[in-house]
């Protein structure tokens, strides 16, 4: 049963599309299982920069079938922007290819209209959301008011739902919002045309997975944000609206939860941090300005600046153990070179009482006290080893150090964004997995 799960062990941004860019050559199936297209991976691939927000890195790989589960809240837009933008660069993005889930809820005009209006209402308690409507997405799935993607394929239930759903939106948009309201039938008439559109991808992609895990292909399952976001086990409330971490994947993916396999977190050799919310080890002033330069930390989907700090031993190994983790991979150790000594947060104090692992009990981190160690920085360049003895002595220490105060071995170092730039220390997937896929490469269906 050979299943990876990749998932990010800070707040996002962790470079985990280049990871899993990288480990797409060993598997047939790549899944994207909870979120919407507020993830943005970037891959860089002989140079060229790729950006994915919705479909899985594996797209960039020929003969690897895309799968986009249940639990991702789908932008139908996006995803044919998406499509459209691959098949113009010359990635065949085909049906035998890319597999959507029928179930899928679907993100409408509405939800980013709310998202918008929503994080304006609450003035200086925002969540700094993407915008991009997913949380409104999610919240009509639990209020059994949303869409699905197999709604989108009947033109009449389509326009049946959606005019519900429309009419409650527009008394809040008009009448709590004071704003305009949406065109009811120039929506739906959109959306119905979408929906012929993406038909031929939709399929049960929970029974294609079932059948793949059984039939033993090799499935990679990529996590999107950073199991610090995870709707229930990060910073609540300035969390995304799902679960984030491999504890998605039965749900999301529609597999049960021995099929999750092996679990590989992702972390930065820093810290970073986009929104509102905790994030007890952020730097200001000139320190973060040179390390958010130094990492080009900008976000990829909305080119905010993101908030940056110190390595955060607490946040990671909190997430690692949340997620059962096997090893982690820790990445951008090259954007360290030259910025001086590098402080590391072990510990939490918070009225008098120290935590090693992130407190998830507590209501909020307020009045949160450091417990810092602080390592000897390097001027040498790290981005051009390819063997961990090839890194600076400082770099070196600093790695195994950080291991240590995580408690979980760091599989492999990332050096620099290309996918050549890494040093592979341990394997990342498990003895048992096959050198090649034992039935036929191509299509689930
Ligand atoms: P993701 O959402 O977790 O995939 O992360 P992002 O795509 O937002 O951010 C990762 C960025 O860092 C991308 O621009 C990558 O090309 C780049 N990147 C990934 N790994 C490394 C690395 O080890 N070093 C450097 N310098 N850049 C990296």
């Amino acid at each position: 049963m050979p299943s990876l799960s990749v998932f990010g062990a800070q707040w996002g941004d962790e470079g985990k599309g280049k990871i899993i860019d990288l480990l797409s050559d060993r598997v047939d199936v790549v899944v994207r299982y909870q979120g919407g297209a507020n993830a943005g991976h970037t891959v860089v691939v002989d140079g060229v920069k790729w950006v994915l927000h919705l479909i899985p890195s594996g797209i960039l790989h020929e003969g690897k079938v895309n799968v986009i589960a249940t639990g991702v809240a789908i932008d139908p837009i996006k995803l044919l922007e998406e499509i459209d933008g691959l098949e113009e660069r010359g990635v065949s993005v085909g049906p035998e290819r890319l597999r959507i889930a029928a179930n899928a809820h679907v993100i409408f005009e509405q939800h980013k209209r709310i998202d918008g209006l929503s994080e304006r209402w609450k003035g200086d308690g925002r969540i700094g959301t993407t915008g991009r409507g997913i949380g409104p997405a999610y919240s009509d799935k639990a209020s059994r008011t949303g869409l699905r993607i197999c709604d989108l394929l009947d033109p009449a239930r389509c326009a049946e739902r959606l005019r519900a759903n429309l009419a409650e939106k527009n008394a809040v948009i008009g009448k709590v919002h004071g704003e305009e309201l949406l065109d009811v039938e120039a929506i739906v008439q959109r959306y119905v045309e979408i929906g012929a559109r993406l038909a031929p991808f939709v399929a049960d992609t929970g029974a294609e997975l079932r059948r793949a895990h059984r039939d033993g292909r090799r499935i990679l399952f990529e996590g999107a944000q950073g199991v610090m976001l995870d709707i229930d086990h990060g910073t609540y409330p300035f969390v995304t609206s799902s679960n984030t971490g491999p504890g998605g994947i039965p749900s999301g993916a529609g597999v049960p939860p021995h099929a999750v396999g092996r679990s590989i977190g992702i972390a930065k050799a820093y810290c970073t941090r986009v929104g509102e919310g905790p994030f007890p080890s952020e730097m200001f002033g000139d320190d973060a300005d040179r390390l958010r330069a130094a990492g080009h930390e900008y976000g990829t989907t909305t080119g905010r600046p993101r908030r940056a700090g110190s390595f955060d031993a607490v946040a990671v190994r909190y997430c690692l153990d949340l997620a059962g983790a096997a090893g982690w991979i820790m990445t951008k150790l090259d954007v360290l070179s030259g910025l001086g000594d590098l402080k590391v947060v072990t510990g939490y104090r918070i009225d008098g009482e120290e935590f090693s692992e992130y407190p998830a009990h507590l209501p909020s981190l307020d009045g949160v006290e450091l417990i810092t160690e602080t390592l000897p920085g390097w001027t040498e360049d790290a981005a051009s080893a390819r063997t961990f003895d090839a890194l600076p002595d400082a770099a070196r220490r600093y790695v195994e150090r950080v291991e240590e105060l995580v408690a979980t071995p760091i599989v492999m170092v990332s050096v620099g964004a290309e996918r050549d730039a890494v040093i592979d220390r341990e394997p990342i997937f498990g003895a048992d997995w096959p050198a090649s896929a034992p039935t036929p490469e191509g299509a689930l269906s």
